[in-house]
């Protein structure tokens, strides 16, 4: 029988969180450190988000989840999220007139899935929650690791491991068999993993800023049904395509939709020197027409000045392992610009790829007699590395190219090129 495995995930953002679900569920001994505390706990601020951003959630996502050993995880999933069938064109005719033109995503109708992120990680770790065999350190940040001799040490807040409040910061070591480094772009594990393994690293921050925005659900007295509720088509992602910006909207599953200014940094800057803020509505109605009548001027201002203003960072890293003792997934190894909708699902595509090479590999040493683990390992990392950074380098390429697509290259396949048919 295999011999049961310390694994150690850090980060419980999606990614470790479905990672820790697969180890969990292969009867492993699983453990998962997070920086802050537990996201179900509604004092905890989401790292980087005023909210909860809400994600185009894919085939490449589902097909994970769906093999992560959870009968009922896709079913409960699912039933959060709002299908969006293409995107929507957004903009003005010569004559001033506005105009939306759907461009369906599929022939077949198929669609992407619109999910709140928040809520999809709360609900993978209510199921963790439940495995007798997976522990989670909240308030736990991974300071150090040893991957020859297998330790690490965490940074402990707050005294929120031995449940005191008020105890000072202090400092914890552990083993562990396997690490499973999921802790997003800025990661500590690949800054670790650095030092054993010869790792190429390649980061780019593009100049483009993305804030947050929201429209709000209609008021309909005659009409409780939360289809009524959406000033604009639930079943779209929405673009305003404005060249050199772009400003989106994804619906959320309470009427409201969540939209994303992304624009260059010395346009926020711009912005930001009028303190009254009257560019503000100026501009979105010079580059995105429409949305003023979606969000008033004044929640416009007020969301620009109080939402903050994040960079937008593109990573490539290989490999991804260190020989039997630890891995990055994810953001972690991979994080990529958000126009091609991919970098959780990528994330959670590297979980399945990640358990699928174990397992195989695993399996060949089952004949073996006291066979140990982490030779099996070793080799399985080995050929993870090689097969995925392949195409997670492709993603990453992709997701840049994408955000060309959306924000200039829309416009020259709809409205110009129908008018024209129109015309002829
Ligand atoms: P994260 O979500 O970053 O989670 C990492 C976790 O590790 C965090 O909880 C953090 O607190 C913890 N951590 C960090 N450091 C430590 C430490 N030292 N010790 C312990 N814990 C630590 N993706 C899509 O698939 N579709 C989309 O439509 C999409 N849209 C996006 C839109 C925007 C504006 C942005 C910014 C991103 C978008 N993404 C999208 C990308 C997606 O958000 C990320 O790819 C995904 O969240 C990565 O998940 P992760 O679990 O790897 O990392």
């Amino acid at each position: 029988m295999e011999k049961k495995q310390k694994i150690v995930v850090i980060g419980a953002g999606p990614v470790g969180s479905l990672a820790a679900l697969y180890a969990a569920s292969r009867g492993n001994d699983v453990e998962i450190y997070e920086l802050r505390g537990d996201l179900r706990d509604p004092s905890t601020t989401p790292l980087n988000f005023t909210k909860s951003i809400n994600l185009a959630l894919s085939e490449r996502g589902l097909n994970a989840m769906r093999h992560a050993g959870q009968p009922k995880l896709i079913d409960h999933v699912k039933a959060a999220t709002i299908p969006m069938r293409g995107r929507m064109i957004h903009g003005k005719k010569p004559n001033g007139q506005l105009y939306e033109e759907a461009q369906d995503y599929d022939i077949h109708g198929r669609a992407i899935l619109a999910i709140d992120r928040g809520g999809l990680n709360k609900r993978l770790l209510d199921i963790l929650e439940e495995m007798p065999n997976v522990t989670f350190f909240f308030n736990h940040k991974l300071t150090g690791a040893d991957f020859n001799k297998n330790k690490a040490w965490f940074e402990v807040k707050d005294g929120t491991s031995s449940g005191e409040k008020g105890q000072r910061a202090r400092e914890i070591e552990i083993d562990f068999d396997f690490m499973i480094g999921a802790d997003g772009a800025h990661s500590a594990v690949r800054y670790h993993l650095m030092k054993y393994t010869r790792m190429d690293y390649e980061q780019q921050y593009i100049d483009t800023l993305w804030c947050e925005f929201q429209i709000q659900p209609k008021e309909n007295p005659e009409d409780d049904s939360l289809m009524s509720k959406f000033q604009i088509s639930p079943n779209h992602l929405h673009i305003w395509p404005g060249k050199k910006f772009m400003f989106i909207a994804i619906p959320s599953d309470d009427g409201t939709f969540t939209c994303t200014l992304f624009a260059p940094a010395e346009f926020y800057t711009f912005l930001e020197s009028d303190p009254s803020g009257t560019h503000i509505p100026d501009f979105f109605d010079t580059y995105f027409p429409g949305v003023t009548d979606l969000i008033l001027p004044a929640q416009l201002i007020s969301s620009f000045h109080s939402n903050p203003h994040l960079p937008l960072i593109s990573i490539k890293c290989k490999p991804y392992h260190y020989s039997s003792s630890a891995v990055i997934v994810g953001d972690a190894a991979h994080a990529m610009v958000p126009f091609y909708g991919q970098g959780m699902n990528a994330g959670l595509e590297d979980v399945r790829i990640l358990f699928d090479i174990l397992d195989k590999h695993a399996r060949m040493d089952e004949e073996i007699v006291d066979h140990d683990p982490a030779s099996a390992r070793e080799r399985a990392l080995d050929e993870y590395s090689r097969v995925r950074v392949q195409d997670a380098h492709a993603i990453n390429d992709l997701a840049l190219q994408n955000y060309v697509e959306m924000r200039a290259s829309v416009l020259s396949l709809s409205y110009r090129f129908r008018k024209w048919l129109e015309e002829q």
